[in-house]
């Protein structure tokens, strides 16, 4: 087979509802992202977006509520309290996040994520997410980003008013950080058991990242029941171990979204790119994330949107794509 019939074959199987085998996300990994082929892999992605979502965009706002050194010490991530990066605290108060929240919600975000380090208390997660649905009315999602939990502390999440839970299998999880695989599987499934929805993105993926590793970290997506994925590169941040090696290039990273677009069909109908591009839009993602607060891709609390890209911008770079922004 070429790869131009691989490629139509690829979009009909997502069009049908039939998920890829894992050469098949391979072979498409291996095409040179700055090839025209690349080109006709984007479009068909961009194809299978307008179908699978009715060609809506959508925003997820992500509010980092704790900035504080981390002893968990992942090689990528600016909190970790052996790379010195992060030095003072600050943990965002309840009005600061409730205000961050009215005003994405008031701008049209869909998704708001609360992201907390490991040691943030689970009860005052809880309590934030109470106080949002009783201040903030209106038809968003409410989005969990915290450490590992079990079928209890799931359901607790989901009467306080969340209904996603963000949890991944990261790459190299285990060797660029401290968890377990297995463990943080076991969370994958207590979620899947939940009421609760699972986001999950192949990332933070690095220019080290083997085709291979990146589509089994998809197929574990896939696996766990995603219903959001997509593809985060890792923003090196200076101090961290991994910061040498640099940024993904971007026509890499929307290869990969578009890559996960197809593979995912109508199982994972919200496809992501982190960080934002248009190109990545202009090839099958549907989904960007506006960041404030505490960013782990950055030293310091962001008061205001991180890289300077908010739902304005987000919108109008759905716009340029050809997608409406819907709910
Ligand atoms: S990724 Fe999470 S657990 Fe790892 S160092 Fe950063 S804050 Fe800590």
């Amino acid at each position: 087979m070429t790869t131009e019939e691989l490629l139509l074959n690829a979009e009909k199987k997502a069009l049908a509802g039939e998920s890829l085998p894992r050469d098949t996300i391979i072979k498409l990994l291996e095409i040179d992202p700055d090839s025209q082929t690349a080109d006709v892999l984007g479009a068909a992605a961009r194809r299978v977006a307008a179908e699978v979502t009715g060609n809506k965009a959508r925003i997820w706002a992500s509010i980092g509520v704790d900035y504080k050194p981390c002893a968990m010490n992942c090689r990528f991530c600016s909190f970790g309290k052996a790379w010195g990066a992060a030095q003072d605290t600050y943990t965002l108060t309840a009005e600061e996040i409730v205000s961050y929240a009215e005003k994405f919600v008031g701008n049209g975000a869909n998704w708001i994520t609360l992201r907390t380090t490991e040691d943030y208390a689970f009860s005052d997660l809880v309590a934030l997410a109470r106080k949002i649905r009783q201040e903030i009315p209106g038809g968003y999602r409410l989005v969990a980003n915290t450490g590992e939990i079990n079928a209890l502390r799931a359901d607790e999440l989901k009467s306080a008013g969340f209904s996603i839970a963000y949890h991944a299998i990261r790459l190299r999880e285990g060797i660029d950080t401290p968890f377990s695989p297995s463990e943080r599987g076991e969370t994958l499934e207590e979620i899947r058991g939940s009421a609760l929805d699972l986001a999950f993105l192949v990332e933070p993926i690095g220019v080290e990242h083997t085709n291979e590793e990146i589509a089994d970290t998809f197929l574990l997506a896939m696996k766990h029941g995603a219903k959001l994925s997509g593809a985060m590169a890792r923003v090196p941040v200076k101090g961290t171990p991994l910061y040498d090696q640099g940024l993904l290039a971007e026509r890499r990273l929307a290869q990969i979204t578009a890559v996960t677009r197809l593979a995912s069909g109508y199982s994972a109908p919200d496809i992501c790119v982190h960080p934002p591009s248009k190109t990545a839009m202009a090839w099958g993602a549907n989904v960007v994330v506006v960041d404030v607060g505490a960013v782990p891709r950055a030293i310091g609390v962001s008061a205001s949107e991180w890289n300077g890209f908010d739902i304005q911008r987000a919108r109008g770079w759905f716009e340029e794509a050809g997608y409406h922004h819907g709910t």
